[in-house]
């Protein structure tokens, strides 16, 4: 490690110490102790998870003040102008403590929406939200999905026209996560129906508050509602909150969706991590007395080393950041294999735990593997599909001919 990494760290760790306290091991357990829960999607009622997004604001603010909010940022908008390898660094020592989840704020704000605001947002509009966004103060979303266009999102349909110095936008999002918290959303229009269709979108950044934007939460079968349909009805957007060109919000939209595509698969440690511990999956056998069968011990020696695997494919590109160089298409199997190890293991619990898993009698480490098993089909879809992860390894990676495209 060379000296400026070691005083990064020493630095993050004095940080951590005089802010939090050491997080208990999730890994190495004792079966029956602590929390079991595996909650990929948060169920909890309306009043809990305000606060639950409270917490997660308040630590945003603590990291920022420190110089830990925005690691990679330019230091005119509150940033320290450091190396991804610097933020993998601070994500992995913040990993061994006690700290509030503030996937909330960061998997799609701060993750995605803020680095494109960054790249392609007029000055004004930098100055007035990417301080606030990562000091915690304003939640960002994205509004790019709609019922006709997902993994062909160059489809959308909502309408955005122009009036003077001002546009009116007409349709609607859906599966926008965090919508129900956000102060702003990052939407993509069709402003020009006649261009091909890549060629006839805009993007603009929406202020959550604006009359017409109205956000209906939608309920999933985990209990919870993470993700909201967003209807845009007749909505007032300034010029001047367009992020870069009339007719060019794909340029705007493909930095948005290269930041998604690094940010999903990505996260390992926290709840959802301790249903891919060895220890765990092993004191599972035990406790439920299936430890002598063959079967299922050789499913899941295969399992842990599909694990094992993708730890090391993940290491190597953390050593590609270290070297400068950005991992490109082949995070499509860091993204693949983190949703197909999670949904073995479920599903792998699921047999050895039968109708334990389906009530929850309140028994250890049952039903807390319905929560992770209810939240695996979306793990295939969300941030690209199984199916389009599968194209663009072929197409991009493995040099295979082109899918016929319209
Ligand atoms: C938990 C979660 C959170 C999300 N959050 C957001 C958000 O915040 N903002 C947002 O804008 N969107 C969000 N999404 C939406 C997500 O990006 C889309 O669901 C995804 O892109 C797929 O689009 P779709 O649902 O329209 O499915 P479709 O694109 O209609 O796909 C249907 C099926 O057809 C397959 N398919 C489609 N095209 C091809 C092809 N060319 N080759 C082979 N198979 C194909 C797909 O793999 C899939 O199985 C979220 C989704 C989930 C699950």
């Amino acid at each position: 490690m060379d000296d400026d990494m070691q005083d990064f760290t020493a630095d993050v760790r004095r940080f951590l110490d005089a802010h939090a306290a050491k997080a208990p091991d999730r890994t190495a357990f004792t079966w029956g102790e602590g929390d079991d829960s595996m909650a990929y999607f948060s169920s909890l009622p309306p009043e809990e998870d305000r606060e639950h997004v409270q917490r997660a604001r308040d630590w945003q603010r603590v990291r920022y003040e420190n110089g830990f909010g925005w690691i990679t940022g330019p230091e005119e908008y509150g940033g320290r102008g450091l190396t991804p390898i610097h933020d993998v660094v601070y994500d992995a020592i913040e990993a061994e403590y006690d700290v509030p989840d503030t996937g909330t704020i960061s998997v799609v704000g701060l993750g995605m929406i803020g680095p494109t605001i960054l790249a392609h947002a007029q000055p004004h509009l930098k100055d007035r939200w990417l301080p606030a966004m990562y000091r915690g103060d304003a939640i960002a979303c994205q509004l790019f999905s709609e019922p006709g266009a997902g993994s062909d999102l160059a489809s959308v349909t909502t309408r955005a026209v122009r009036d003077g110095d001002e546009w009116v936008l007409d349709g609607q999002k859906v599966w926008t996560s965090v919508a129900q918290h956000s102060q702003i959303g990052l939407a993509l229009t069709r402003t020009n129906p006649e261009a091909p269709k890549h060629r006839g979108i805009t993007a603009f950044l929406v202020p959550m508050d604006a009359p017409g934007v109205e956000v209906r939460p939608l309920r999933q079968m985990t209990g919870g509602a993470d993700f909201n349909e967003v209807f845009l009805t007749g909505v007032r957007i300034p010029d001047d909150h367009r992020l870069g060109e009339v007719d060019g919000g794909w340029t705007v939209a493909l930095t948005t969706l290269m930041n998604e595509r690094a940010t999903v698969g990505s996260e390992g440690a926290g709840p959802v991590g301790a249903a891919l511990s060895p220890d765990r999956l092993a004191a599972l056998m035990r406790a439920t007395w299936t430890g002598e069968d063959r079967a299922l011990r050789a499913r899941l020696a295969e399992l842990l080393v599909d694990v094992m695997a993708t730890g090391y494919l993940n290491a190597r590109a953390t050593r590609a950041l270290r070297s400068g160089v950005t991992p490109g298409p082949e995070r499509s199997v860091s993204k693949l294999m983190y949703g197909q190890n999670l949904t073995r293991a479920a599903h792998f619990a699921s047999d050895v735990l039968g109708p334990r898993m389906i009530a929850d009698t309140g028994e250890w480490g049952t039903y807390a593997w319905s929560e992770l098993l209810l939240a695996t089909p979306a793990l295939r879809i969300l941030g690209g599909t199984e199916e389009i992860m599968k194209n663009i390894l072929a197409e991009r990676v493995l040099g295979l001919p082109k899918e016929a495209r319209s």
